[in-house]
């Protein structure tokens, strides 16, 4: 799961028609979160924590429950990915085959190492993608495209909300606010208090709600972080609203 992700072009030729193909492969970066084989996103979310990457890899192979995947990825570039048997694949621009990935993985690790050095590496816009299935190649570690973004540094506890996942484990999800940066950051802690995976939100608290329920997490409760606080109360206001936009009842708020 990431929102640290880039497609990389990459020239190769083609095994099936001959031809020297343009294509793309995806890269991921150090924020992406990873949990080990044997992870069931529906089961283990509120009990297994993610770590994070700590280094880029070349993804080999996206698949079983690909969220978001075949939008923002495939639809976006189509000449260059097709999802077949629920895994993505990178094709040939001229006979769409799908290209073996011992001829990519070379020119798309160049050509992701070179492209960042000039920074010219094309923005996801901070989509997230979520698949329940990846392999990934790591690049030697000290592989570094720009100074790592602060995370985190002046942010705090506005919200602490219950909440449940699809099979009906429990967790806790923490809404802290910067004020000085105007952004949210979400922790989400299993029901023993462990802390399972944090991300960094935009200032909108739509986007914090679609992530919670990207995740599979319906929230069932929220209690204020500090219940003097007007800050907290503007908070819980703002994302009450947010949830009633995403289509809940009020009845599970209060
Ligand atoms: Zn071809």
């Amino acid at each position: 799961m990431t929102k640290e992700w880039f497609p990389v072009p990459v020239a190769v030729d083609c095994p099936g028609c001959g031809a020297q193909t343009r294509s793309a492969a995806i890269v991921v970066g150090p924020t992406a979160l990873v949990n080990d084989a044997g992870f069931k996103p529906d089961d283990d979310l509120l009990s297994k924590p993610w770590k994070h990457l700590n280094g880029y890899a070349l993804v080999e192979n996206l698949g079983g429950r690909t969220q978001n995947i075949e939008r923002f990825i495939v639809d976006r570039f189509h000449a260059s990915f097709v999802v077949v048997d629920g895994s993505l694949r990178s094709i040939c621009q001229h006979c769409h085959d799908s290209l073996p990935l011992d001829s990519m993985r070379a020119a798309a690790m160049n050509g992701f190492v070179r492209l960042g050095a000039r920074r010219c590496l094309l923005a996801n816009e901070g989509l997230l993608i979520f698949s329940s299935h990846v392999e990934l190649t790591e690049f030697r570690s000290g592989t570094t495209i720009e100074e790592d973004r602060l995370r985190y540094p002046d942010y705090a506890l506005m919200l602490i909300c219950d909440a449940e996942s699809r099979a009906g484990e429990t967790g806790t999800i923490e809404l802290w606010h910067s004020i000085a940066r105007g952004d949210y950051a979400l922790i989400i802690k299993g029901h023993t208090g462990q802390e399972m995976l944090r991300d960094g939100m935009s200032d909108d608290l739509a986007s914090a709600v679609a992530f919670i329920s990207d995740l599979g997490l319906v929230v069932t409760e929220l209690h204020l972080a500090r219940s003097a606080s007007p800050f907290c109360s503007l908070a819980r206001d703002l994302f009450i609203d947010a949830l009633i936009d995403a289509g809940y009842g009020r009845e599970t708020q209060e």
